[in-house]
C-alpha cells in the first residue's frame, strides 16, 4: 500500500513538476517577447537618435548632393530593423552553430565522414546566401534613387501642399502614373532578383537531399554489412535530417547577420560624413551685444556642384548700426549674402568679417546666437503660436511678456489677437484642431520669431514680399526703431522697403552694380533707376 502511495506521490510530483516546467517556459515566451519588443524600440529610437544628430550636424552643402538623400533614405529605412535583425541573427546563429556541432559529434562515432557529408551538404547554400545577398545589396544601392523617385511621387500625390495645384492643373493621373511605371521597374527588378535566389536555392536544396541519399545509402550499406546496427542506423536518419534542418535554419540566420552587417555599413559610411563647415580649433572671441560692422572681401562663391558663379569677387561694407537693403534681380546672388554671413557656406575665395574677424574664426554658435535672420521661406512650426515665436531664442526661455513684444515688433500683434485662442491656438494642419494661416500672415509670425532673438545683427530675406502695401507701411515704420542701434541687412523686391534704408545696394550678377540712397541712385541713372522708374510708371 504504502509502495502504491509513494508511486501516485512520485507520479504527482512528476505531473507537477511537467507543470511547473510548462508554465516557466510560457513564462519565458512571454519574458522574451516583451524583451524583445523593449529591446528593439529601444534600439530603433536610439539608431534614429544618432541619424537625426548626423543630419543636424551635415553641412548645409550636404543637402545640395542627392547621394546624400540616398544615404540619408537608407539610413532611415535601416536605422528601423538592421541592427535588431543583426542582434537577433547573431544570437539565433549562436545557438545554431552550437546545436549543429553537437549534431556533428555524435555522428562522428557512426563514421568520421558524416559529419563532413553533413557540413559539405550545406556549402552551395552558403554560396547561394552570400552571392545573392551581396547582389541584394548592391541593387538596393543602385535602385536607392528610383526608391526615392517613387517616395516623391506619392509625397505629391497625398500632400496637402500640392493638392490644389494638383487639381487645377489635372496632374493626379500623370504623377500616379509615373509612381506605377518606377514602382513597375523596382518591383520586375526585385522579383526578378527572389526568382534567380529561389532557382539558386532550389539546386542548393537539391545538392543536399543528394549527399544526404548518399549518406544514408552508404549507411544503408553499412548495416548490411553488419558494421552499424539497426538502431544506429535509425540514429543516423534523425541525426542527419535534424543536422540538415538546424543547417538550413543556420544559413537563415547567416543571411541575415550577412545582410544586416552589409546595410550597417551603409548605415556608418552615412555616420562618417564629415561637415566641412566646423568651428576652428582656437575661435576669436566675438564681441556681445554690439552692433557690428560686416565686411565681405573679393568673396567668390559656387554653390557645391554647381559651375555658376553665385558671388563674383563680391565686396560690400555693412558699418556697425547701418540698415543697408540689398536690391537686385532674380538669381543675383542677394540671399547667397545671407547665407554666407550666417556661415552655412564657405566661400571658394575671400572673406567674410565681423567685426574685422573671418567668421571661419569664430565659433558657429556664438556667430549665430548674435544674428537674427528670416529667411526666403520661413518654416511653418506645427505648434503654437507661443512656441513658434519662442523658438526664436530656446536658449532664453523667453517670457510672455517677450513673446508678445516680439509680436508686436513685427506686426503680427493684431492677427494673433484675432486667432480663436490667441497665442496658444495651434498653427497648421498636421494636427487635431490646428488653425491654418495665410502666407502673409505665416511671414510675420515669421518676422516675430526673429525678431525674439535680441540680436545686435539682423538679417531679413524678403520681410515685406507677403505684406499687403499697409501693413508694410506700418510695419516699416516699427521697423526702424527697432532696428536702433543694430547693423541690418534687408533683401527686398520693393522699391517701398528698400527706400526706408540708409543705403541701398544694387545687386547683378553676383557684384554689386551700385549704391546709395534712394534718391542718389535715381539722380544716377543706372539699374535702379531703370527699375524704380519702370515701377512708377506702371
Ligand atoms: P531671388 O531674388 O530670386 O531670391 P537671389 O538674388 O536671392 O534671387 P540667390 O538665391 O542668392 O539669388 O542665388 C544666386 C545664384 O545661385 C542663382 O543663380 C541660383 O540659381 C544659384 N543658387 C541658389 N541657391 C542654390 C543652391 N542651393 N544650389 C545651387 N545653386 C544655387
Amino acid at each position: 500500500m504504502g509502495g502504491d502511495a509513494d508511486r501516485v506521490a512520485h507520479t504527482l510530483f512528476l505531473v507537477a513538476l511537467m507543470g511547473g516546467v510548462m508554465v516557466l517556459s510560457e513564462l519565458l515566451r512571454s519574458l522574451s517577447t516583451w524583451v524583445r519588443t523593449a529591446q528593439s524600440e529601444l534600439v530603433q529610437d536610439y539608431v534614429a537618435g544618432l541619424v537625426h544628430e548626423r543630419s543636424i550636424a551635415a553641412d548645409l552643402a550636404f543637402y545640395e548632393w542627392p547621394e546624400f538623400y540616398d544615404h540619408l533614405h537608407r539610413a532611415r529605412q535601416d536605422a528601423g530593423q538592421r541592427p535588431t535583425a543583426l542582434l537577433e541573427g547573431t544570437g539565433s546563429l549562436a545557438q545554431n552553430a552550437i546545436t549543429l556541432i553537437a549534431m556533428a559529434a555524435v555522428l562522428v562515432p557512426l563514421d568520421p565522414w558524416l559529419p563532413l557529408a553533413l557540413v559539405g551538404s550545406m556549402v552551395p547554400a552558403l554560396y547561394v546566401v552570400l552571392h545573392h545577398g551581396l547582389r541584394q545589396y548592391h541593387w538596393r544601392l543602385r535602385t536607392t534613387a528610383d526608391e526615392r523617385r517613387s517616395w516623391y511621387y506619392d509625397w505629391l500625390l497625398t500632400d496637402g501642399e500640392t493638392a490644389a495645384e494638383l487639381r487645377l492643373f489635372g496632374l493626379g493621373k500623370h504623377f500616379a502614373a509615373a509612381y506605377q511605371a518606377v514602382r513597375l521597374r523596382l518591383r520586375s527588378e526585385r522579383v526578378r532578383l527572389v526568382r534567380d535566389q529561389s532557382i539558386s536555392e532550389v539546386v542548393a536544396g537539391a545538392f543536399a537531399l543528394l549527399v544526404s541519399a548518399a549518406a544514408t545509402a552508404w549507411m544503408v550499406w553499412k548495416a548490411a554489412q553488419g558494421l552499424v546496427s539497426l538502431g544506429d542506423l535509425a540514429f543516423f536518419y534523425q541525426a542527419f535530417n535534424q543536422g540538415q534542418k538546424l543547417g538550413r535554419s543556420l544559413l537563415d540566420n547567416v543571411n541575415r547577420v550577412y545582410q544586416s552587417l552589409l546595410f550597417l555599413g551603409n548605415l556608418f559610411e552615412f555616420f562618417d560624413l564629415q561637415p566641412k563647415v566646423v568651428d576652428p580649433e582656437e575661435p576669436e572671441l566675438i564681441r556681445k551685444g554690439a552692433a557690428p560692422e560686416i565686411r565681405f572681401r573679393n568673396v567668390t562663391f559656387r554653390y557645391p556642384g554647381s559651375d555658376r558663379v553665385a558671388l563674383r569677387d563680391f565686396a560690400l561694407t555693412v558699418p556697425a548700426g547701418q540698415i543697408a537693403a540689398i536690391v537686385g534681380p532674380n538669381g543675383a546672388g542677394k540671399s547667397t549674402v545671407i547665407k554666407l554671413l550666417c556661415r552655412l557656406y564657405d566661400p571658394d575665395s575671400g572673406s567674410v568679417e565681423v567685426d574685422g574677424t573671418d567668421v571661419r574664426n569664430l565659433r558657429q554658435e556664438e556667430l549665430r546666437q548674435q544674428t537674427s535672420v528670416l529667411f526666403q521661406q520661413p518654416v511653418h512650426y506645427n505648434s503654437t503660436v507661443s512656441e513658434n515665436i519662442a523658438l526664436g531664442d530656446l536658449t532664453a526661455q523667453p517670457s510672455a511678456a517677450e513673446i508678445e513684444a516680439a509680436a508686436r515688433a513685427s506686426g503680427a500683434a493684431e492677427l494673433i489677437d484675432r486667432l480663436p485662442e490667441g497665442y496658444d491656438t495651434l498653427l497648421g494642419k498636421w494636427f487635431v484642431s490646428g488653425t491654418e494661416l495665410s502666407v502673409g500672415e505665416w511671414q510675420r509670425i515669421a518676422l516675430a520669431r526673429a525678431f525674439l532673438r535680441q540680436a545686435p545683427l539682423i538679417l531679413l530675406d524678403e520681410p515685406t514680399s507677403a505684406m499687403d502695401s499697409w501693413a508694410e507701411a506700418d510695419w516699416i515704420k516699427r521697423f526702424r526703431s527697432l532696428a536702433a542701434g543694430r547693423t541690418v541687412i534687408i533683401i527686398t523686391h520693393r522699391f517701398t522697403t528698400a527706400m526706408r534704408a540708409d543705403v541701398i545696394h544694387v545687386m547683378a550678377e553676383g557684384q554689386i552694380d551700385e549704391s546709395g540712397r534712394h534718391d542718389e541712385l535715381v539722380a544716377l541713372g543706372g539699374r535702379y533707376a531703370q527699375s524704380w522708374e519702370g515701377q512708377m510708371s506702371s
